[in-house]
């Protein structure tokens, strides 16, 4: 099925640089990594139909979940990867993308595995060469852990904050058209406050910080 699938890209050496004309278009290009079974990245594409999204998962299995939505909904925006988000550069040319989503991802709780959160300074380089300057990362946990080290990961890299909340959805002005992931109905439904940041680089402005 996922061999199968026109949405899923096997031949990512020859998109890498024009992902766009693959899409066959000019608009931006949005990237999901560790999209699980791709909730998120489906109602992002239908709300959004000029922008391309990519979405990024490790396993065949939760891809699949992707892949069978897709082929019903059939959304002409979207394109599904199966891989290692360690990979990113050799998918990604410099510059390449305009937005990373990075959702509810693992939290590799114990230090000696920090450089494997897709939160780590190591991943934040790779995104650093991908992102088009301007080009921005949305995160949203509810692990509080993995929020604050998100946050000092980022200061550490020079980044620079441009959005925080530790209560998104108490939070209006940044709550205004969000769109929950599956992980977030769940545990918001549970009453875990949701952690967001929107980091970039250069001429940013720290906004205050809300819900702590
Ligand atoms: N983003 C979805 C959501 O919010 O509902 C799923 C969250 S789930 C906890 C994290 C997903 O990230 C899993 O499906 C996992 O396989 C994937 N993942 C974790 N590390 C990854 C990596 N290095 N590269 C690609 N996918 C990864």
């Amino acid at each position: 099925m996922i061999q199968e699938s026109r949405f899923v890209v096997h031949d990512l050496p020859s998109c890498r640089g024009s992902w766009r004309q693959a899409f066959g278009g000019d608009g931006p290009l949005y990237v999901e990594i560790g999209m699980g079974k791709g909730r998120f990245l489906m109602d992002m594409a239908r709300l959004h139909p000029d922008i391309f999204f990519i979405g990024i998962e490790k396993y065949s299995s939760v891809l699949l979940r992707a892949v069978q939505k897709l082929e019903e909904e059939e959304l002409p925006n979207v394109r599904l990867i199966r891989m290692d988000a360690e990979d990113l550069e050799s998918v990604f040319a410099p510059g390449e993308l305009d937005r990373i989503y990075l959702n509810f991802s693992d939290p590799w709780p114990k230090d000696r595995h920090a450089k494997r959160r897709l939160e780590s300074r190591q991943f934040l380089a790779r995104y650093d060469k991908i992102l088009k300057a301007g080009g921005e990362i949305e995160f949203k946990t509810d692990n509080r852990a993995l929020f604050d080290f998100a946050v000092e990961e980022a200061k550490e890299a020079g980044w620079d904050i441009k959005e925080l909340t530790y209560d998104l959805h108490q939070d209006p002005g940044l709550n205004e058209g969000n769109v929950m992931t599956e992980y977030e109905e769940r545990f918001s439904a549970q009453g875990n406050p949701i952690c967001k940041y929107v980091i970039g680089r250069g001429g940013a402005h720290e906004k205050e910080i809300s819900g702590r």
